[in-house]
Formats: C-alpha cells, sequence, structure tokens
C-alpha cells in the first residue's frame, strides 16, 4: 500500500517553464483584449500594481461563470476591474452585479474599459464597506413583503477582499447566494507563505496568513458547502452551496 506521503499529489506546476507554457498556449491567447488593457492599467497603479485577479484563474471563473448560466453575481473587492470586468463579459445582457469596494478611485482607473466594453449597465458599484453593505441588502430583503423568494437571489459570488473577514463573509453568502449557487474565494494559499518557516514569511503578510489559515480550516468542516481549494494564481476556493 501506498504511504500516505507518496499518495499526496505534489502538483505539477512546480517549473517556471510549465506555468510559462500554460500562460502562452492557453491563458493569453483567450484573455479578452480589454481584460489585458486592464492589466495594463493596473500595472500603473500608484501602490498595488499586481493586485488583479491573475488571469488563469480568472479564465476558470469566467468557464463557472458559463458553466452555471450566471445572471446575478456579488464581488467584494473590485480594485481596478479585472475580475469585475470577466464577470461581466460573461453574464448576459440583462444580467446584474452588485461591486462593492472602499475605493472609488481603483474603480475609476478601469472605468474607461468598461465604459468601452458597453457593461457598465450591468454593473451596481457600491462605494462602501462590505460588510455594512451586505448587512444592508439583508436588512432590505428581510423587510421586504416577499422576504422568502428573495433571500438566494445571487446565482453567484466572488470574494476578493480583506481576509480579516472573510468568514463573515461566509456567513452573509451563505444567504445571499442561491442554493447550488457558487462562492469563490480568492487568495487563500496566501502566496505560499503556508509552506514556508514562519521566521520566513514577511511581518506584513503575516495576519492574513493566520486569517485565512483560520478561514481553509473552517471551510473545510464546513458542511453546508461542497468545496475545491483550486492552486491557479493565488489559490482560489470555489464553494458549493448545498
Ligand atoms: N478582484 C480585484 C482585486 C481586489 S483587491 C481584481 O480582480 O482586480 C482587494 C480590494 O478589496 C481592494 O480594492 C480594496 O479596496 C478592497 N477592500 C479591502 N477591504 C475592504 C472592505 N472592508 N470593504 C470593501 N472593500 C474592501
Ligand atoms: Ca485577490
Amino acid at each position: 500500500m501506498a504511504s500516505l506521503s507518496n499518495s499526496i499529489s505534489k502538483g505539477l506546476l512546480h517549473s517556471p517553464e510549465l506555468y510559462e507554457y500554460m500562460f502562452e498556449t492557453v491563458v493569453y491567447p483567450r484573455e479578452p483584449e480589454l481584460l489585458k488593457v486592464i492589466r495594463l492599467i493596473t500595472s500603473n497603479h500608484p501602490s498595488w500594481c499586481l493586485m488583479e485577479t491573475a488571469p488563469e484563474a480568472g479564465q476558470l471563473i469566467a468557464l463557472l461563470l458559463k458553466l452555471t448560466n450566471v445572471k446575478k453575481t456579488i464581488e467584494i473587492g473590485v480594485f481596478t476591474g479585472y475580475s469585475l470586468v470577466l464577470t461581466a463579459l460573461k453574464i448576459p445582457d440583462d444580467g446584474k452585479i452588485i461591486a462593492i469596494d472602499l475605493d472609488r478611485d481603483a474603480y475609476e482607473m478601469g472605468l474607461p474599459i468598461i465604459k468601452k466594453a458597453n457593461i457598465e449597465h450591468k454593473i451596481n458599484f457600491i462605494q462602501s464597506s462590505a460588510l455594512s453593505s451586505l448587512d444592508e441588502i439583508l436588512n432590505e430583503i428581510s423587510k421586504s413583503k416577499v422576504t422568502n423568494d428573495n433571500r438566494g437571489r445571487f446565482d453567484f459570488a466572488f470574494i476578493d477582499a480583506d481576509k480579516v473577514i472573510y468568514q463573515k463573509y461566509h456567513e452573509r453568502m451563505l444567504e445571499l447566494v442561491k442554493v447550488g449557487g457558487i462562492i469563490v474565494y480568492d487568495n487563500t494559499l496566501w502566496f505560499g507563505t503556508f509552506a514556508m518557516q514562519e521566521e520566513c514569511v514577511k511581518e506584513t503578510m503575516k495576519p492574513n496568513r493566520q486569517h485565512i489559515i483560520e478561514f481553509n480550516k473552517f471551510l473545510a468542516a464546513d458542511t453546508r458547502v461542497q468545496i475545491s481549494e483550486v492552486p491557479m494564481g493565488d489559490g482560489i476556493t470555489i464553494c458549493w452551496g448545498l
């Protein structure tokens, strides 16, 4: 019988060359031009020039949106709009995205692309702290007359903001996203820092590292969702709501 350590997959993409091969053959050729432009614009961001969603993870998210016929979605953490634009390009013309971020300036960096792509009508950008916005949405729903019909009104959610409260977002999302809907969390492998000795991890990375460790443990035990951790980009966890 194979020992446990032998049966643990070591993953394929150890070599930068293999990674580059994947990008050059599969990811970049199929990445919409406007998303390339967003990456370019983001590279001029004064402090966070590499914060957008990884293109290969974006490609998987786009596939999920199509596979599950997503029409209504919610995004927490918009930044310059890479994940927002890829989502808006995939949902139908009468689809809707509620997109929440504290930072309007970053959103406005990508806004010319949103206008050019003719997808602005699908987007409701809310400048706010995400948790208070989500609670407002949930309150509105519970006050409305058709309370139960309105719960679970989103087909999909992408969570990519402050990692400290992913668990709180998760509880709200389980109410907002329909049964059989999908919730995706970004950065769940936190720059590979879980495989480093603690003393080698930069101080600035440590707080979120700890929060994500706790979140991953929590999700692994959460029987309300089916989950898969996908080691693309900085790690995305896909949850399917039971
Ligand atoms: N999904 C984006 C990247 C998001 S980066 C892309 O593909 O480009 C994380 C974003 O979360 C930042 O823009 C930051 O302003 C936002 N953010 C951080 N804390 C937040 C909070 N409490 N509420 C709302 N947005 C928050
Ligand atoms: Ca991210």
